[in-house]
């Protein structure tokens, strides 16, 4: 890859200020400062240094974060804090995009990523990627209303879900659900349980796939995937 686009890749600015930042001297590849944009780099082999840092050179980022209340899941809103606003500069410069979407009130895992691909993968409808919530509603359910959102209920629009997994995390505490669904229509969890006549007071997503949201996040605080992470969803 020539030096140029490697370091607009990796948000170094415009082409402009990429000359520029080349020009003063602050890229270094195997020791030698190079000035020239239309040198090539291998960045799987080459040392690369600016400022006299090493960089890893890399096209895709995956964060997993603990969504908190209050921020919505877009990239950018003029009005309303996004979770690409609770990222660190270093790593919104990858520009990464929320995968699905999850309520302003709603809270868990959420991933970011700028791998398309991904993305599609867990996000379109005939993959069938099961995600698991955990659902506060506000008076017990019955065995009927068990069955029904097992088997699926008719949605405000007239839709009916398909088949959902429904178990008790405690059973003493018929009001906190373990539902785990393979779709994502709009406010999904909430319609159903509103098809029941019952109410979400509180919604976390703790679940995608195989992936698990890391208990030891906060909300607000994110890290990237491991491998073996990424390995799952993948
Ligand atoms: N279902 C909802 O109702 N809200 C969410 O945020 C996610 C699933």
């Amino acid at each position: 890859m020539r030096v140029d686009k490697l370091l607009a890749n990796m948000g170094y600015g415009s082409r402009k200020e990429v000359k520029k930042l080349l020009k003063s001297g602050a890229l270094n590849v195997n020791k030698e400062v190079v000035k020239d944009g239309k040198v090539h780099v291998n960045t799987e082999d080459d040392e690369i240094e600016i400022f006299g840092e090493l960089i890893e050179y890399r096209d895709y980022i995956y964060i997993m974060m603990n969504k908190p209340k209050g921020v919505i899941s877009a990239t950018e809103d003029n009005n309303e804090r996004t979770v690409v606003d609770l990222l660190e500069p270093e790593d919104a410069l990858f520009e990464p995009f929320p995968v699905g979407r999850l309520d302003k009130d709603t809270t868990g895992l959420m991933l970011l990523t700028n791998d398309g691909k991904l993305t599609h993968q867990l996000t379109s409808p005939k993959k069938k990627v099961d995600k698991r919530y955990r659902v506060h509603i506000d008076a017990p359910l019955t065995v009927a209303d068990e069955e029904a959102l097992k088997e699926g209920v008719e949605l405000d629009d007239g839709y009916v879900t398909k088949p959902a997994k429904l178990s008790y995390p405690n059973e003493e505490s018929k009001t906190v659900i373990l539902l785990t669904i393979t779709e994502g229509k709009f406010h999904q969890v909430k319609r159903m349980f509103k098809a029941r006549g019952r109410k979400v007071v509180a919604l976390k997503r703790e679940r995608i796939g195989s992936l698990l949201l890391d208990p030891s996040l906060e909300p607000g605080t994110y890290r990237e995937l491991t491998d073996e992470e990424l390995h799952l969803l993948y």
